[in-house]
């Protein structure tokens, strides 16, 4: 599957020592947040492969689409103002947004944007994206969909990649990870982990928690959709279901956070210097010691948790919300 090289990969992985917890497993951290600066966090690593196919489609410009303050849609921004693509973006929210964080990204990496009430995002955001499309290519641009998340079988290729990274560093550290946890969103990212883990055969736990939709979302309508296109892709036939999935920190839903979320990442970053966001890592690494502390890893040894980036999701009214705590 061939790819552009945007990323800093591999990522290296530390353990995790938390001063007030004595957590019964060993928990390891995966720098997903480290793969770059502008263009970083999880994202990348599916918009190398995905970029790659519009540089062979020969296409001037993008369009791609996601929440208000999505970091998908300023990965790409970013990485198509490296490119020299002309980026566009379908958001959800209005003109009077607050241009901050990742919003502020876009703008400045040039992006064009256009905004969507939340239900025309919800419904009608593909067939929106395709008129929008048809709008440009009547102007004599070549136009490639990147669709939400960067979550299709191409772009899903970025974390069999990454879960390849892990299999070396296993080597090179003399340690075995019993399970490899993620956030999970549209789900690109597990499924390409839960692809890797199939193909080599590594007998892992595949753990995707759940950050917005209820678990049985995540297993029934987003991940075997994924998986099917890649091994359309591939001519291979991994199964779906061998996968973890955990609900029940969706809190109060997306982007959405709860005292008790917040006042743990208050301590986790004050504990390790490690940046977790409010809208994804936050709310997984929340999960993660929930669920080490609950017993649900009793008997193994060494956890994994792939952190995918997101610090540029602390919009005014999050940091208000924690500060005022
Ligand atoms: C998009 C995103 C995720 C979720 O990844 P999916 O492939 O959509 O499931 C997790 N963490 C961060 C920081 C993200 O931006």
């Amino acid at each position: 599957m061939k790819k552009l090289s945007l990323a800093n990969t591999p990522t290296r992985i530390e353990p995790v020592q938390l001063m007030d917890a004595d957590l019964p497993v060993n928990l390891y951290i995966k720098r997903d947040d480290l793969t770059g600066l502008s263009v970083t966090g999880n994202k990348i690593r599916k918009l190398e492969y995905l970029l790659e196919k519009a540089l062979d489609d020969g296409a001037t410009d993008i369009i791609t689409t996601g929440a208000v303050q999505s970091n998908h849609a300023r990965a790409t921004a970013m990485a198509c103002a490296r490119l020299g693509f002309k980026c566009h973006l379908l958001l959800t929210g209005s003109e009077d947004y607050p241009e901050e964080g990742n919003l502020f990204l876009d703008r400045l990496a040039g992006a064009d944007i256009r905004f969507v009430s939340q239900e025309d995002y919800d419904n009608h955001r593909d067939a929106i994206m395709a008129s929008w499309k048809e709008e440009l290519e009547k102007e004599g641009k070549s136009v490639d969909i990147i669709p939400m998340g960067g979550s299709n079988g191409l772009g899903s290729f970025g974390y069999v990649e990454c879960f390849e990274e892990i299999l070396e560093e296993e080597k090179d550290m003399g340690i075995n990870f019993d399970a490899v946890i993620c956030v999970t969103g549209s789900a690109g990212m597990l499924a390409g982990l839960v692809y890797g883990n199939a193909i080599h055969e590594a007998g892992k736990e595949i753990v995707g928690i759940s950050i917005s939709s209820p678990k049985e979302v995540v297993e029934k309508e987003l991940l075997p959709p994924i998986i099917a296109e890649m091994n359309e892709l591939k001519g291979t036939s991994v199964p779906a279901d061998a996968v973890t999935v955990i609900g029940g920190y969706e809190g109060r839903g997306y982007a959405l956070s709860r005292p008790e979320e917040l006042e743990f990442i208050w301590d986790f970053v004050s504990q390790t210097g490690i940046i977790l966001d409010p809208v994804y890592t936050g709310k997984a690494m929340y999960g993660t010691i929930s669920e080490i502390l609950n017993g649900r890893w009793e008997g193994k040894e060494n956890i994994l948790f792939i952190h995918s980036g997101g610090a540029f999701g602390w919009t005014r009214r999050q940091m208000e919300e924690l500060l005022r705590k």
